[in-house]
């Protein structure tokens, strides 16, 4: 198939774009490498089958012209990282809500199915454990900046389903858990490249709050593995999907962690939320998918376990 990959230069997306070139499909990625970078598909760029246009999402003619020539969408380009989206709040719901406005828009104009990549900051700071596509949502005030992020992704989720429900566009939307792996950076603030480079340094690990807090921690392939499936299935469209690993650990342990397989000397320091964040700044305690979605639909198991998953991220800071 001819796929559209949006984002396609970045950590998530430089890995789908090369597991669809090794299935033998043709690609073309648009990606304005803002938070992209052209490092991630460099290696991609002698396969003829792959294309980059560096462009933004925000370009209707341009998009229009790419989803006519695709027959595939895949909606990954956004604003990443809590850090940046406290930093840059206009521009980041402007990436965000406009962009997937333009990539429904010429998805409907040409009848292209279209995956839209969402995320579990849409459950905010629900309690109820695991997290399943249909709970309530208890997201915080406007008057912090951290729920902007899932408020825009919440719009084009309610967007995607309105496509679907007005006119039967296939869309997918799949809600994104925490995801990691190779080319991941800490600079827009995820923890584990953060925790690895920091050890392979031996530098201080800096976890924020008490370090209770949890996550569960999914290998960037098996994430691109759930998405390429959920793209071509029928039964997920018109649906929102969890997609990540249900294996739980708190923040402190995952420093821990990190220490004892990197062999560091490093220490761990524990800086408050102001500190880290300045202001703007709320965190989730716990954040677990519950994947009987995902499942039913394509027999999803992630194929990587918390430990290989914080190694193929040790190894690949080494090499860097
Ligand atoms: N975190 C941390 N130290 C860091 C970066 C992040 O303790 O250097 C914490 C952060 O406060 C959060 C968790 O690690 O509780 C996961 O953060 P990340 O930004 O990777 O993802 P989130 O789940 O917040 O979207």
């Amino acid at each position: 198939m001819k796929a559209l990959i949006t984002g396609g230069a970045g950590f998530i997306g430089s890995h789908l774009c090369e597991t669809l070139l090794d299935q033998g499909h043709q690609v073309t990625a648009i990606d304005d490498l803002s938070t992209g970078s052209h490092s991630n598909i460099a290696h991609l760029e002698s396969n003829k089958n792959f294309q980059l246009v560096v462009d933004t999402v925000l370009n209707d003619q341009l998009v229009n012209q790419l989803v006519r020539e695709s027959e595939i969408v895949f909606h990954l380009a956004s604003a990443v990282g809590v850090q940046l989206i406290i930093d840059q709040p206009t521009q980041t719901i402007q990436t965000i809500v406009e962009g997937t406005r333009v990539i429904l828009d010429a998805a409907k104009r040409y009848r292209r199915p279209v995956l839209i990549t969402s995320t579990s900051e849409v459950y905010g700071k629900g309690s109820k454990i695991p997290f399943a596509e249909d709970d309530d949502v208890v997201l915080g005030p406007t008057s912090t900046r951290r729920w902007l992020y899932a408020s825009a992704k919440m719009l084009d989720e309610f967007l995607g389903l309105a496509h679907w429900y007005e006119t039967r566009l296939p869309v997918v939307i799949i809600r994104l858990f925490n995801t990691v792996g190779p080319r991941q950076v800490g600079q827009y603030g995820m923890v584990l490249p953060r925790f690895v480079q920091k050890a392979l340094a031996g530098d201080p690990l800096t976890v924020y709050g008490d370090g209770k807090q949890a996550r569960c921690f999914c290998h960037v392939s098996d994430a691109v593995s759930a998405i390429i499936q959920l793209a071509q299935c029928k039964d997920a469209y018109g649906k929102v999907i969890n997609v990540g690993s249900e294996e739980e650990i708190s923040i402190l342990n995952l420093a821990n962690k990190v220490i004892e397989q990197t062999g560091s000397p490093s220490k761990i320091e524990f800086l408050s939320y102001e500190k880290a964040y300045t202001q703007g700044f709320d965190d989730m305690q716990r954040r677990v998918p519950d994947l009987a979605r995902v499942k039913a639909l394509i027999s999803y198991e992630p194929k990587h376990d918390l430990t290989s998953v914080i190694q193929s991220t040790i190894d690949y800071w080494q090499r860097a």
